[in-house]
């Protein structure tokens, strides 16, 4: 027992070297699916149950493309193809934002990784910070109802590439082939859960907030 106490302060004595005293560890989910299966929708109502910043980067390259930043002028010429964005510009994005909000109780990563290679750079960077991924949890949505869902999108979305469907078709072949297999990098480690992405937007938020809850 007193060796018990003896370690816990020792673990306490080591934390507090290095930095990490009185730090909850975060929550940090990655919202998987594919494109059109409804992360973005989830991730605004998972914000005001769970306190945690919502990053979707989907979002911060149309924020660039807006302002018309040279990372947003580059981004445009994969985005409009339905390519992603080159790893190097994308995690450097991602990263300046998780460092501009070191005092958040975690993140949503929505749209990211997106690659084997974005994954491995994640692991390293949370990893540097003392923190991991607690769980990916992708929505499991068949495709035509993906390409239906986009296509309707596009009719209010402004965005370009919900509006062609030769462009949707890249996205989801993209998916599949380079996006896909972040489900399995998580699943090695037992982190990654599937749930059903079709229903109601309340049920599939409560199939989500019941995977987070077993974190
Ligand atoms: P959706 O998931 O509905 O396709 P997003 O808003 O997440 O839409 O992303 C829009 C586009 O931005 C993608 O098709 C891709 O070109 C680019 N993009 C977003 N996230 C990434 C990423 N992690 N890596 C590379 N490109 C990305």
């Amino acid at each position: 027992m007193s060796l018990l106490i003896i370690e816990m302060g020792i673990l306490a004595w080591i934390k507090k070297i290095l930095g990490i005293s009185n730090m909850e560890k975060k929550i940090n989910i990655i919202l998987f699916g594919p494109p059109g299966s409804g992360k973005g929708t989830q991730a605004a109502k998972l914000v005001e149950q769970y306190d945690l910043l919502h990053i979707s980067t989907g979002d911060l390259f149309r924020h660039e493309i807006g302002n018309k930043t040279p990372l947003g002028l580059k981004a445009k010429e994969y985005i409009s193809k339905g390519q992603l964005v080159p790893d190097t510009v994308t995690i450097g994005m991602l990263k300046n934002k998780v460092d501009a909000n070191p005092d958040v109780k975690g993140f949503i990563f929505d749209g990211f990784p997106r690659t084997i290679a974005q994954a491995a750079a994640l692991d390293e960077y949370l990893a540097s910070q003392g923190e991991s991924v607690s769980k990916l949890i992708a929505l499991d949505v068949d495709e035509s109802e993906i390409v239906t869902r986009l296509l309707k999108r596009g009719e209010t979305s402004g965005r370009a590439d919900d509006q062609d469907a030769s462009v949707i078709k890249n996205r989801i072949a993209v998916y599949k082939a380079e996006t896909a297999i972040v489900f399995d990098h998580y699943a090695k480690k037992d982190l990654s859960k599937s749930i059903k992405g079709i229903g109601t937007i309340d049920e599939i938020f409560n199939r989500l907030s019941q995977a987070i809850d077993s974190i």
